[in-house]
C-alpha cells in the first residue's frame, strides 16, 4: 500500500499514479470474448501500457499472475449507488470495488440526481472507488416539472423535461433512464418518453428503462421500450431483464424473440441481468398498484382509512398478495422501524404477530414502507437470458455496509457468481462471454471507448482473480459478505485491492463525463 500512496504522492500530474506494474505468466480474458491466452499485462500510470509478451520493465513491480486470470474491470451498467458514493464514509464502494467492479452506472431506473454537474463536481472533489457514470433520470425530472400527479404533462412541462434532459446530458450524462413501476414515472404515456428520449438521442445517449411491468405484461413493455427506441432514435437497453411471477414463468424464450426481432430489423436493443432468481425493490412498487401512491405520502396514508377508496386498496394488496404465496415470497430486507422484521417473510411475520399478512403490509406502509426481496424467477428464465450475447451483467445494488438491514446479496455478489458460480462452476456459459458480459459489452452499450478492454492505450481499470477460489459468498441470509478469490484490483492504475486485500484509502475512480 505503502509505495502505491507514495508513488501517488511524487507523481508530476497528482491525478495520475506512477504505477509500474508487471503481471506476468497470466491467462489474459481480454474482454472481447475471444478465446484466452497466456501472457503478461504492464500498466504504467493511469493507463494499460502493454499486453502480451512483456521483456524486464526497469524498476516495475512484478505480480506472478500464474494460475491466475487478469481481465478488464467490471463495468456494472445498472446500480444504485447514487447516494452512497456522495457519501465520504462509503465513497470507496467497497462492496463493488471487492467483486472486481470498477466503474458503476448510477441514475437508474429513472432515480438520481438531476443535477448532473454539481453532482460529478462532488464526486471529484471528494473522490471515489470506483468510476461513476450516471444517466438522466426521469422519475426526478417529472418530480421536478410537475410532482407526483398522475396525468399527461402540459406542454410547458413536457418541454421543461426535455430541457432538463439536454441538460443533464451537456454536463456528461449518457443516456436516459426509466423506472415505470415508480412515482411519477408510471404515470407517463409512451409519447412522454419519446420527447425525452430524443433529447438524450440529440447527444448521443442511449435509452434504459426499468419497463412498465416485468411479469404478465413483459412482452407488452418490451415492444413499449423498442417503440420508445424506434422513434427517438436511441439504442435502447432493457435494464435487469427478467420474467418475474407465476404470469411470466417460462417466457424468457418469447422476450428474446421480440428482443432478436427488432435487432434483426437493425435496431440497437441489448438488456442487463443480475444472475439471482430474487428481486428487490421497495414493497410498495410491489403490491400496491401505482393508482394508489399520487400525491403525499400523507394522501398514501389517509386512503388505507377512506371509506370509498380504502377497501378497494386492501383488496388490490391481498389479491398482490396471494400470488405471493401470501407473502412467503416477500422478505424484508431493510423496515427501518422494526428491524427485528429484516430478514424474515411476511407469512412467516404475520404467524409470529399473530396477524393476517396484509396488516403487516399496512402497518409497514403506514409506517415509512421497507425494501423487500422478493422471490419471483425460475432459475430456467435466469439462464435463457444469461446465454444472450446481448445481455451485460449488472447487479442493481447499491453502496452497502455491514448493519441490520438484510439486504438482496447481489450488492456484493453480482459479478463473481455470474462468473464463478455460472461460468467457472456450473458452465453455464463460457469464462469468455461471462468475462466479456461484465466489461467488453457494458463499455460497446454505453459507447465507452477508453475503458472495457484489456489493450494498451485503455485506462488501467484491471482486475486478476484465482479461478478456483473467486466466489460469491454473501447469501439471502447473511448477505454482508465480500467476494472470495480476489487478487487484484486496478482503477486508473491505482491498486484498491493489493494482493486480496482492499485498500479503503486508494481511491482511484473518477466521475466520467459522456462526450468529454
Ligand atoms: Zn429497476
Amino acid at each position: 500500500m505503502l509505495q502505491f500512496l507514495l508513488a501517488f504522492a511524487l507523481t508530476a500530474d497528482p491525478k495520475v499514479p506512477d504505477t509500474n506494474v508487471v503481471i506476468r505468466n497470466a491467462t489474459i480474458h481480454d474482454g472481447s470474448g475471444e478465446k484466452p491466452t497466456v501472457g503478461d499485462v504492464h500498466i504504467a500510470g493511469d493507463r494499460i501500457k502493454a499486453v502480451g509478451k512483456v521483456g524486464k520493465i526497469d524498476g516495475a513491480k512484478e505480480i506472478d499472475g500464474t494460475g491466475l486470470v487478469v481481465c478488464p474491470g467490471f463495468i456494472d451498467l445498472h446500480t444504485h449507488c447514487d447516494s452512497g458514493v456522495q457519501n465520504k464514509k462509503t465513497a470507496a464502494n467497497k462492496n463493488y470495488v471487492t467483486q472486481g467492479c470498477t466503474t458503476v452506472v448510477t441514475g437508474n431506473c429513472g432515480s438520481g440526481p438531476v443535477d448532473v454537474a454539481a453532482y460529478f463536481k462532488k464526486l471529484d472533489e471528494q473522490g471515489i472507488g470506483t468510476n461513476v457514470i450516471h444517466l438522466a433520470t426521469h422519475n426526478d425530472i417529472r418530480e421536478k416539472a410537475m410532482g407526483n400527479e398522475n396525468r399527461k404533462p402540459t406542454s410547458e412541462e413536457q418541454a421543461k423535461m426535455e430541457g432538463l434532459v439536454e441538460q443533464a446530458m451537456k454536463d456528461g450524462a449518457w443516456g436516459l433512464s426509466t423506472g415505470l413501476i415508480y412515482n411519477p414515472g408510471t404515470y407517463s404515456e409512451t409519447e412522454e418518453i419519446i420527447g425525452l428520449a430524443k433529447a438524450a438521442g440529440k447527444h448521443d445517449g442511449l435509452y434504459a428503462s426499468h419497463i412498465r411491468d416485468e411479469s404478465g405484461g413483459l412482452l407488452v413493455a418490451i415492444e413499449e421500450a423498442i417503440r420508445i427506441g424506434k422513434e427517438s432514435g436511441c439504442p435502447v437497453h432493457i435494464s435487469h431483464i427478467k420474467a418475474s411471477g407465476k404470469a411470466a414463468h417460462g417466457t424468457s424464450g418469447k422476450a428474446v424473440e421480440v428482443i432478436e426481432a427488432a435487432r434483426k430489423k437493425g435496431q440497437t436493443v441489448t438488456a442487463d441481468q443480475y444472475p439471482y432468481i430474487a428481486s428487490s425493490t421497495n414493497l410498495r412498487a410491489t403490491v400496491v398498484p401505482t393508482r394508489y401512491r399520487e400525491g403525499s405520502s400523507k394522501d398514501y396514508v389517509a386512503r388505507y382509512d377512506d371509506p370509498v377508496v380504502g377497501p378497494k386498496l386492501k383488496a388490490d394488496i391481498e389479491k398482490a398478495l396471494n400470488g405471493r404465496a401470501g407473502g412467503k415470497n416477500i422478505q424484508i430486507a431493510g423496515y427501518a422501524k422494526n428491524a427485528k422484521w429484516n430478514g424474515k417473510n411476511i407469512a412467516a411475520i404475520a404467524e409470529e404477530e399473530k396477524k393476517e399478512p396484509i396488516d403487516i403490509v399496512i402497518e409497514i406502509e403506514k409506517n415509512g414502507g421497507a425494501q423487500i426481496v422478493n422471490f419471483g424467477m425460475t432459475e430456467e428464465d435466469v439462464r435463457v437470458y444469461m446465454k444472450q450475447p446481448w445481455v451485460a451483467t449488472a447487479s442493481d445494488g447499491g453502496v452497502q455496509t455491514p448493519g441490520d438491514s438484510v439486504p438482496h446479496p447481489r450488492s456484493y455478489g453480482t459479478f463473481p457468481r455470474k462468473i464463478g458460480l455460472y461460468s467457472i462452476e456450473d458452465k453455464v456459459i463460457s469464462l469468455e462471454q461471462a468475462i466479456r458480459s461484465s466489461s467488453g459489452l457494458p463499455a460497446d452499450i454505453l459507447k465507452l471507448t477508453d475503458r472495457g478492454y484489456l489493450k494498451a492505450g485503455q485506462f488501467a481499470d484491471v482486475v486478476v482473480f484465482d479461478p478456483k477460489a473467486y466466489r460469491d459468498t454473501a447469501t439471502y441470509d447473511k448477505p454482508h459478505q465480500y467476494a472470495a478469490g480476489l487478487k487484484w484490483v486496478f482503477v486508473n492504475g491505482v491498486a484498491e485491492v493489493e494482493d486480496g486485500k482492499h485498500q479503503p484509502e486508494a481511491l482511484g475512480g473518477k466521475a466520467l463525463r459522456h462526450g468529454k
